[in-house]
């Protein structure tokens, strides 16, 4: 099983899982049709199925499009099956979902949006996080309370050390700048900051992180109380 990793609309990642023993993919979080379709061009690859972590634009702008081209199956949160354009498969939290050779742990991480949820393709240790945990930040609370981000949060934080984390967007440059201001002798996160600015000025994705990265450097994984967390978040929104 390999990710490919395939940028989208101004920083979107979506991300292709590609299983070449049988030429079957999924697609996670499809921002737009042309990328992807792009990348599986003169590629003997089948896109069977598309995955949707939350029912924002640019995680479902090309679901339409794509299930039209290549017959994929659409994924989603049950309670977000009238906000998931062209829906197939109603996912529930903590369900196993088996397709081929595909497995992933539905986890339902309320917060940035009501019906968000994470696919922790745990036998390949990844998880696809969309826009409730990015390397070195969270998503904003749109819908749901702090108390759900952070328990949202917490859920992720248990997986074990080694799994890689593949989020919504390119935001960690960015995200780093506010947890060097907030944890300013942290020295894993100095590293991480060095590696970052590297993998940027060489046009290169800062994705996937893992769950250890983001223990050590992540402000929104440091903190282990809601009050803080809550203030942390506040303050983000207007950094
Ligand atoms: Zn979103
Ligand atoms: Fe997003």
């Amino acid at each position: 099983m390999r990710v490919e990793i395939i940028p989208c609309l101004q920083d979107n990642y979506s991300y292709l899982i590609i299983d070449d023993s049988n030429n079957s993919a999924c697609v996670v979080d499809p921002s737009e049709t042309k990328p992807v379709i792009n990348f599986l061009k003169n590629k003997n690859i089948n896109l069977k199925y598309i995955l949707n972590t939350h029912h924002h634009f640019d995680h479902i702008g090309g679901n339409k499009d794509l299930k039209k081209k290549y017959g994929s199956i659409v994924l989603g949160f049950k309670n977000d099956s009238e906000r998931i354009p062209e829906i197939d498969v109603l996912l529930e939290d903590n369900q196993i979902w088996k397709a081929e050779n595909f497995t992933a742990k539905i986890m339902h991480i309320p917060g940035h949006t009501t019906g968000h949820i994470c696919f922790h393709f745990f036998e390949n240790k990844l998880i696809f996080t969309g826009d409730t945990l990015f390397s070195l930040g969270c998503g904003k609370i749109f819908e749901g309370t702090y108390e759900e981000m952070f328990n949202s949060l917490n859920k992720i934080k248990s997986l074990p050390n080694e799994t890689k984390i593949y989020c919504g967007h390119e935001y960690t440059l960015n995200n780093s700048k506010f947890c060097i201001k907030h944890d300013p002798n942290n020295l894993n996160l100095k590293n991480k900051i060095e590696n970052i600015k590297k993998q940027v000025k060489d046009g290169l994705p800062t994705i996937p992180s893992t769950i250890k990265d983001e223990l050590d450097c992540n402000i929104f994984l440091r903190t282990n109380d809601l009050e803080s967390f809550s203030k942390l978040r506040d303050l983000k929104d207007n950094f």
